[in-house]
């Protein structure tokens, strides 16, 4: 600044000293033009030009007077005109510096602001969210508090990128970031990482608890639609969660297991995933283990466990869920967690539970010759329950068995249902159509709605094992358990509660009206030979436990 008004008065300088130069020539020709005057008037008075003739014509004539002030007109004029102009000039100059200077200033904030933000949603970009997180990382080391990243992603984006085209997928996003910036407060940062990839940093504690919050609020904004060109489209997001300091102390860090996380929360069920170190020594072993889950079932590393389920009313175990494992050769036991989601990814999820069911119908034999007339429960992932050739495998494996509808109950999640709502109501109709039972797992954790529950052909509730877990100690837990007793009995529906570990858990459940039990503390899942030896000792005495 400093800089432009010394060389702006330097400017002034010159435009002074070339307007008071023509002030001069001004003046120097006023001279001329009075000598002139005065020797030609010395020369009509007294015929001859000579200083005495130029004294005289001086004194005499009246007009030389005026031309004598001529120069002086001149060089005043000259001086006054060169300061007006020059000072005018300056301010102009001075104008057109600053605009010049705003629009640079401007121009800067925009280059800045689109190096640093997303054209399509104006949100910050990866590298705006890498600078703040390590500027939020330095602030929170000094105050010894915590920062939560989550990373969030579209369920089959793609898949509505390429059947709307590109400008519907655009609005979606937009939309989707409309219903995320409602949510997040003014201090946590919102930003677009990919294509349908979201992060959020949240300048917070890392207290589970809270964690859990924000996630099913973040969940709940997809409960609803998002219009797009007049069509409702039901989207789901997973995410995947890291904090700093617990999962690590550097931006890179908490980004790279906040997206671990994310591949995790993609394969579950609850499509969230906090991150933990196990997720680091499975990721390469799960890569290899697609392959292998072909070859396990027809190798016989698949194996049916069963645990009962306490039907109180008439104090013995009314059915039997089966929940698959695999012997892996080298990784050993596996739990269904660690490879259904592989399963489902790579489509063999119709083989495996094809095996399942016929595994536990074929087994069931055993139990039938002994007089236990207790059916089987069998799991469906989204992917096999929407398979419109399921019903015709079931009434064929039925058929084979010589066994009722009835004896078969499918658990179908909340979350598998929410995909296509109609397609599921379609098939789950046919399914109880032919007599089979339909039962909602893990109740409470997804989002139908009354109106959708209401119009389910399900005969069963299983209340999800979270709340009954920790119903003892928190009383929202035990308030939820209670009412999805009172919601299913005004649905007609019987209700199970599972995860039940302890003798007061059972208790209260009874007191609250369920109708039957399941969990560790009647028996663990187990394998068809230690069921038989349970079923032995307990099938008939098992509420007995209460
Ligand atoms: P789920 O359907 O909710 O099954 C109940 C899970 O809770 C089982 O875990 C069971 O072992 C566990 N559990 C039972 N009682 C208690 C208890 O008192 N306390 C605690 N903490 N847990 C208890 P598991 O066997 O590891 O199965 C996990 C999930 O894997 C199942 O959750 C189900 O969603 C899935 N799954 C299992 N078998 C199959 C299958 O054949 N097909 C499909 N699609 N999914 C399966
Ligand atoms: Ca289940
Ligand atoms: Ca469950």
């Amino acid at each position: 600044m400093d800089k432009i008004r010394h060389s702006l008065r330097a400017n002034v300088k010159l435009m002074k000293s070339e307007i008071t130069r023509y002030a001069l020539f001004g003046t120097i020709i006023a001279f001329a033009a009075l000598i002139l005057a005065t020797a030609l008037n010395a020369y009509l008075q007294s015929g001859g030009i000579t200083i005495q003739a130029m004294i005289e014509a001086q004194k005499t004539n009246v007009t030389l007077w005026f031309m004598d002030a001529m120069p002086f007109i001149f060089a005043f004029w000259g001086q006054y005109t060169s300061t007006i102009m020059a000072y005018e000039a300056s301010s102009m100059v001075m104008e057109q510096t600053a605009n010049l200077r705003d629009r640079t200033v401007e121009l800067e904030h925009k280059a800045v602001h689109e190096a640093t933000h997303d054209a399509l949603t104006g949100l910050p970009n990866r590298a705006l969210l890498y600078d703040r997180l390590n500027h939020a990382i330095q602030i929170a080391s000094r105050r010894k508090t915590g920062l939560v990243m989550m990373v969030l992603n579209l369920d089959g984006f793609k898949q509505i990128n390429d059947t709307l085209g590109h400008y519907s997928g655009d609005q979606l996003l937009c939309q989707v970031v409309s219903r995320l910036e409602i949510m997040i407060r003014k201090s946590d940062t919102l930003a677009r990482i990919g294509g349908d990839e979201f992060a959020i940093l949240l300048d917070m504690s890392t207290h589970r608890e809270m964690v859990l919050n924000i996630v099913k609020k973040l969940q709940k904004i997809f409960m609803e639609p998002f219009s797009i060109d007049g069509l409702d489209i039901e989207v789901m997001s997973s995410i995947g969660i890291s904090s700093f300091p617990d999962h690590g102390m550097d931006a890179d860090t908490i980004m790279q297991r906040a997206s671990l996380a994310l591949v995790n929360a993609k394969q579950s069920t609850q499509k969230f995933a906090l991150y933990d170190k196990e997720m680091d020594k499975s990721s390469p072993k799960r890569i290899t283990m697609m392959g292998e889950l072909r070859n396990a079932i027809d190798a016989g590393e698949l194996m049916v466990y069963y645990q009962p389920k306490i039907n109180l009313d008439q104090t013995r175990v009314s059915n039997l869920e089966a929940l698959v494992r695999w012997q892996h050769p080298q990784h050993g036991f596996l739990p269904p967690d660690e490879f259904i989601p592989l399963a489902e990814r790579t489509g063999l999820i119709r083989p495996l539970t094809n095996w399942v069911l016929n595994t536990a119908l074929k087994q069931g034999e055993q139990w039938r010759k002994k007089g236990l007339k207790m059916g089987v429960a069998v799991n469906l992932s989204p992917a096999s329950f929407l398979d419109t050739e399921l019903p015709n495998v079931i009434v064929g494996m039925l058929s084979l068995y010589d066994l009722p509808a009835k004896y078969i109950t499918l658990e179908v999640t909340e979350g598998s249902m929410i995909k296509d709502p109609d397609l599921a109501l379609n098939i789950l109709s046919k399914l109880a159509a032919l007599g089979i039972k339909v039962s909602i797992d893990d109740f409470g954790t997804g989002y139908s709605s009354l109106a959708y529950l209401k119009k389910l052909p399900a005969k069963e509730l299983k209340i999800d094992k979270s709340f009954v877990l920790d119903m003892l100690e928190s009383d929202s837990d035990a308030v939820i358990v209670k009412s999805i007793i009172d919601l299913g009995h005004n649905l007609s529906m019987k209700v199970v509660a599972e995860g039940v570990e302890n003798k007061e858990t059972a208790v209260k459940l009874k007191t609250l009206g369920c109708d039957i039990l399941q969990g560790f503390y009647f028996a663990k899942p187990m394998n068809h030979d230690d069921l038989i030896q349970w079923l032995d000792e307990n099938s008939s005495s098992a509420s007995q436990l209460l």
